[in-house]
């Protein structure tokens, strides 16, 4: 095979991923093996080898407990976490505990049990779609440029772990870019708004395991991102599991047999269930039909749209809280938005459409984009004007984007044992950006001082994500709330955070640097 220079864009998904490169002045969405332009997310061991896409996908019904998907549901999360332990529940495969709270996912392949990081089972995944690309290309090279994507609520923790799984993979990740901007760009260029008059655009991206709302302004090749909000653990899925637990509920009372943890019996109605809700977008009604679900059992019922709409209802509500708080952030009136466009598979569902119109006073929606491959559309435009290899309008295209999450330090009020989030930069503030407070000691004659780091919007500090500490020791002995110490906080364009204190007493300085998503220059 020829090696080659094209840089490629990757939509890594809960459910699915897709892949995307700039080839002669036009995006190439890639078809894999099986002929799909998009592959499911899932890794699959059978007893002799590993299986990753839509072939892991088809086979997982016999290697139920050694089919892993969902991965992105855990990357960079702690096996304490509220979400992982509920995930765990439904899930046919194991999660432990593994070191320093990790979640390990543990399989059994060739007689022997291996355990599997979140990222390990996405680089799987990245691989995947990355030979999907050489075949394209029909060229095989030692590192891939590659732009992959992630929800714009992704914590730095979650970040960082998409970062490894992509060079766990071989790609060279030229930087890591949010979703919603991803789609963003794809509009931009498909209605060549990005090169024209100025619009404000309201991305409304829900796909199988998140939901994220971004408003842009795009014109003259630039897309500025005003403000972002969303929910990490909210997608198709949530719906397709309340349609499974109804279906288990409806089996039990008609037919007396309850399937319990089957992990046979529990896929089996899963696939049944995401077919029904795909089916709920387009008819009123729909069959679901399972043959010998359980113990020879069979299970046929009817779902309505109503009755899907009924069990779903307070998630769809839900959806629209990302899209009140970011037109909030941006100071936006619904007035002043030109587009809503729908991206995301989830975002087929017609009451989230009728919801989404409501807050919008009756406005149409923009369903023009490709809502399966708008992501990795984006993401591949972005790669190859990261590369240089582009040509014509593209040259012009600048991505403006916001921190999605506030950072701050722990602070604590006298008398009080409670540290909280003292904000330094609030989210949604335009990167690259530089801030600073003033903070004092809580304590007469206090030595030391240490600055811990968070990102978050939770009140109490270690209620949110911890992202590293520094102390600055040898303070001039001075009675509570005289030394004075400046904090700065630095996020280059690339999300790396810098954070460092000054006593203004002795000119004293101490940093961190905290890498965020970016990864090399
Ligand atoms: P994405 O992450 O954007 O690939 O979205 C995948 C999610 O969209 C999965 O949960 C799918 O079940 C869901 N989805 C795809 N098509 C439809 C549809 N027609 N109606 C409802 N949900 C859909």
């Amino acid at each position: 095979m020829a090696e080659d220079n094209h840089a490629i864009g990757i939509d890594l998904g809960t459910t699915y991923s897709c892949v995307a490169t700039w080839q002669a002045d036009h995006v190439e969405i890639l078809v894999n093996d099986h002929g799909n332009r998009t592959t499911r997310s899932y890794v699959t061991f059978t007893d002799s080898k590993m299986l990753v896409g839509d072939e892991a996908f088809n086979q997982a019904g016999r290697f139920p407990t050694n089919s892993i998907f969902d991965a992105k549901r855990l990357i960079g999360r702690r096996f304490s976490d509220e979400t992982v332990q509920s995930d765990i529940k439904r899930w046919p495969f194991k999660v432990i505990r593994g070191e320093a709270d990790k979640p390990m996912i543990v399989i059994k392949h060739k007689g022997q049990e291996k355990l599997f990081a979140a990222e390990d089972i996405s680089s799987m995944v990245l691989a995947k779609m990355r030979e999907i690309a050489e075949a394209f290309h029909c060229s095989k090279i030692s590192e891939k440029k590659a732009v992959i994507t992630v929800p714009s609520y992704f914590n730095d923790s979650q970040r960082q772990a998409t970062l490894k799984a992509g060079k766990l993979a071989g790609l060279n990740v030229l930087r890591i870019i949010n979703e919603p901007t991803a789609a963003a760009i794809a509009y931009g260029i498909d209605k060549k708004a990005g090169w024209f008059k100025k619009r404000n655009v309201m991305i409304f991206d829900w796909g199988g395991g998140t939901l994220d709302v971004s408003l842009l302004t795009i014109g003259h090749g630039v897309f500025d991102v005003k403000a972002t909000a969303g929910d990490t653990h909210l997608g198709g899925e949530d719906l397709d599991n309340r349609m499974v637990n109804y279906c288990i509920e409806e089996f039990k009372t008609k037919q007396n047999v309850d399937i319990g943890g089957d992990a046979k019996a529990l896929r089996k109605v899963k696939i049944a269930c995401e077919k029904a809700k795909k089916a709920l977008s387009f008819s009123f009604d729909t069959g679901i039909e399972i043959d010998s679900w359980y113990k020879g059992e069979d299970f046929h019922t009817t779902f309505t749209r109503d009755k899907f709409e009924e069990l779903n209802m307070d998630i769809f509500n839900k959806c629209m809280e990302p899209v009140n708080k970011c037109l909030e952030d941006a100071k936006m009136d619904i007035s002043e938005v030109d587009d809503v466009v729908l991206v995301g598979g989830s975002s087929r569902i017609p009451k989230v459409q009728e919801l989404l119109q409501e807050v919008f006073k009756g406005k149409e929606l923009c369903k023009s984009i490709n809502p399966d491959e708008a992501v990795a559309y984006g993401a591949a435009v972005q790669a190859a004007a990261l590369s240089g290899n582009v040509t014509g309008k593209l040259q012009d295209f600048t991505l403006l984007d916001v921190t999605p999450l506030s950072l701050g330090i722990e602070s604590g009020k006298d008398g009080s044992s409670e540290l909280f989030m003292n904000v330094v930069i609030p989210r949604n503030s335009r990167i690259p950006v530089r801030m600073t407070k003033t903070v004092t000691t809580r304590y007469d004659y206090q030595e030391s001082v240490k600055f811990p780091i968070y990102e978050g919007e939770n009140r109490i500090a270690r209620d949110n994500n911890f992202l590293g500490e520094f102390t600055l020791h040898g303070i001039p002995p001075a009675p509570r709330h005289v030394p004075k110490f400046n904090v700065y906080f630095d996020m280059d364009a690339n999300r790396v955070l810098s954070v460092s204190a000054e006593d203004m007493s002795t000119g004293q300085k101490k940093g961190i640097k905290i890498n965020g998503d970016r990864t090399k220059n």
